[in-house]
């Protein structure tokens, strides 16, 4: 029996890139994104069966709708066997900026809040089942707070430390919880960064990798590893250098910069 994976940020990047090759593996797929009606164009335009995907629209950040979803796949497809709350946004933001306090709000819902509800469908079909893996996409800035880009290295960190619980939580039941943190990855989110981004990767490699890390359900895993190492190291790093090392260093654009994408 085919395996059923539900990805949510299907519409873009990682998300596409990762239903790509689970597709090309003879994954069955949910997907879901706000803007629907591209996914689903997207998805027929590579002319895969009608029985291999669906797509739910749902915006995460909306409590009710997120969970909807899950619903619905779960009525229309059964319990996925893998679930990943990749959905994400990443703006940079400036405390001293009113607005950006909404930046941060409209960033912790996404990213933290919406990958819990992603979750929560599946949790006790899952545990029921006694099977099943759920998948946080976390990131780099997880690992240390980075100089104008508060909101989102909060929220990614929130996810590590969210992922980690939830393993607990599950531990013995036969559910897994796996916590993938990319480095920098070719998307739409980071193509419009100011900065060098090392050991850039394609969607599609990263894709391979991560769905490599799902299968083998490890508990952590940065991709790729050049960036692992570095997180190693930033992480054992004095404050004090940490903080020269990233000084003047070029910020994530505000979201009246611009470019409010980038990661
Ligand atoms: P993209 O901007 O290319 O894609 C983001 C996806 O998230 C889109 O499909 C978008 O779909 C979806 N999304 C955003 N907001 C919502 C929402 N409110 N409800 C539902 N879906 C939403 O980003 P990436 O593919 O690069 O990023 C995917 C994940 O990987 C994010 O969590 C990001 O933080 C993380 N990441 C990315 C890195 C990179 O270098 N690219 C590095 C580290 C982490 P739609 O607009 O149709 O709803």
């Amino acid at each position: 029996m085919a395996r059923l994976i539900f990805i949510t940020g299907a519409s873009s990047g990682i998300g596409q890139a990762l239903a790509e090759r689970c597709h090309a593996e003879g994954w069955h797929l949910a997907l879901v994104a706000r803007r629907a009606d591209d996914l689903r164009a997207w998805a027929q335009a590579r002319g895969w069966s009608a029985e291999r995907w669906r797509v739910y629209p749902a915006d995460v950040a909306d409590i009710d709708s997120i969970v909807a979803a899950g619903q619905a796949c779960l009525a229309q497809q059964g319990v996925p066997d893998v679930v990943v709350a990749n959905a994400g946004i990443s703006v940079g933001m400036d405390t001293a900026e009113r607005s950006d306090l909404d930046v941060m709000a409209r960033t912790l819902a996404v990213n933290n809040v919406g990958m819990a509800a992603t979750f929560q469908p599946f949790v006790a079909a899952m545990r029921q089942r006694g099977s099943g893996t759920l998948v946080g996409i976390a990131s780099v800035a997880a690992i240390r707070g980075l100089p104008g880009h508060g909101a989102y290295c909060a929220s990614k960190a929130g996810v590590v430390a969210y992922c980690e619980s939830l393993r607990g939580e599950l531990r013995g039941s036969g559910v897994r919880v796996v916590t993938l943190l990319p480095g920098y990855v070719d998307t739409p989110l980071t193509r419009k960064n100011r900065y060098p981004m090392p050991f850039l990767l394609s969607a599609d490699r990263f894709a391979q990798r991560a769905l490599r890390a799902i299968e083998q359900g490890v508990s952590y895993r940065v991709i790729p590893w050049q960036m692992a190492l570095v997180a190693k190291l930033l992480r054992v790093l004095p404050n004090a250098w940490f903080d020269r090392l990233l000084s003047g260093r070029p910020r994530k654009a505000r979201a009246d910069q611009g470019s409010a994408t980038g990661s």
